[in-house]
């Protein structure tokens, strides 16, 4: 097989680079950690920064195509790597996820719905931005924001005043705070002759802005899962974008869908498709990347994914056993040696009968981690 290189050594990277061993492919992996999740399985880690130039022209060399995990890889990165090989997704997908300001403006622009939002580059925006917005709104920081971090909620001119300050003014979005029946996404391959596939809509649980739960398939109403993965497809196709992508969707009380973001990646709430479809998001990013023809997105069995934060380690290395012990329980743990509050570290997949008995399962295997 060929060798294949991956930006980024976080945990989408260590399962890409075990489904690309699968099918026999070599991965070399830039990240400046040292010891990153994927640098440790990879065949080869260069740890260096993203924009080091020895680094990039030892991938160019070494590999027949480029991908990415992370969204805030600078997109001039990939247009470097991208005039000598194939990297996908391209610098301009990224480049449009990566800043809020652009994604929102952009799937305003292309008709998706989003919240209202509008845009803060100084102080003089602020005022403006609240009138339009209206409260309870929720500030974000265009770039670098994650797991809800480089946001604050805001009730009054007061609040975000202040919040803007603390961020240090940059550039922000402010945005409508929605009243969230549910929240959903979809995980996406869009291949090079703009051949597309979806996998089933994930219903996706919270907990302090990190994600906790995904269960498969949603509980909603099976045409509102045929329009959110039409509008994947629609946005994928919009931004002419080749990979995998995921779109994360807020599904109000009326039923309405709003698109929250994109990310340019596989996405952590499409775990499921490695223990409960015939293809995973993983291979799918290989399958798009190498220009094979894209994979089954079926969905073999009901399924409820937990993530495993660093939280729990705090007082002991959790009971592997009740997951273990469990049937139709499957564990992913990252290798992260440092247990840090709110860290990924890991997470299981729960097969049931149905999304419900999996789901009750999965929180029962949790207790007695
Ligand atoms: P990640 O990239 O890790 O998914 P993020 O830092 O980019 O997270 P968002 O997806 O913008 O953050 O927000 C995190 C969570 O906060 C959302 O999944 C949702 O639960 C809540 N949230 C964000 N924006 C809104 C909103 N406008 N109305 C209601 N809830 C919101
Ligand atoms: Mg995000
Ligand atoms: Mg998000």
């Amino acid at each position: 097989g060929a060798t294949l290189g991956m930006l980024g050594g976080g945990q989408l990277g260590r399962l890409f680079t075990l489904a690309a061993h699968d099918l026999g492919y070599r991965v070399v992996v830039l990240d400046p950690d040292p010891d990153s999740p994927a640098g440790r399985v990879a065949d080869e880690h260069l740890h260096a920064a993203y924009d080091d130039p020895w680094a990039l022209d030892r991938m160019v060399q070494g590999c027949a195509a480029i991908t990415t995990e992370f969204e805030n890889i600078p997109a001039e990165t990939l247009e470097r790597l991208g005039a000598s090989v194939p990297v996908f997704p391209s610098a301009a997908a990224v480049r449009t996820a990566q800043n809020r300001i652009r994604e929102k403006t952009f799937l305003r622009a292309s008709g998706f719905p989003t919240a209202p939002f509008a845009v803060i580059r100084d102080t003089q925006d602020l005022a403006g931005a609240m009138a339009e917005v209206g409260v309870p709104a929720i500030l974000k920081r265009a770039e670098f924001g994650y797991d809800g971090k480089g946001q604050a909620r805001i009730a009054t001119a007061g609040d975000l005043q202040a919040a803007f300050a603390r961020m240090g003014e940059v550039a922000c979005v402010l945005e409508r705070r929605v009243d969230l029946a549910l929240e959903v996404s979809v995980v996406l391959a869009r291949g090079i002759a703009g051949q597309a596939c979806c996998y089933p809509v994930a219903e996706n649980e919270h907990r302090n802005g990190i994600l906790d739960v995904s269960i498969v398939p949603a509980r909603i109403d099976p045409d509102l899962a045929v329009t959110a993965r039409d509008m994947a497809l629609g946005v994928a196709a919009a931004l002419e974008y080749q990979g995998v992508m995921a779109v994360e969707f807020f599904v109000t009380h009326d039923d309405e869908l709003l698109i929250n973001e994109i990310a340019p990646r596989p996405h952590n709430s499409g775990h499921y498709t490695v223990d409960a479809c015939a293809s995973s998001q993983f291979e799918q990013q290989l399958r798009a990347l190498c220009g094979l023809p894209l994979g089954d997105t079926r969905l073999l069995s009901p399924v409820a994914m937990v993530n495993l934060l660093g939280d729990l380690w705090a007082k002991r290395e959790p009971r592997w056993s009740s997951v273990f012990a469990a049937p139709g329980a499957r564990l992913h743990l990252y290798g992260k040696r440092e247990a840090r509050v709110g860290r990924k570290m890991g997470h299981y997949c729960v097969l049931g009968e149905n999304v419900d008995s999996a789901l009750a399962l999965a929180r029962e295997i949790y207790r007695a981690l």
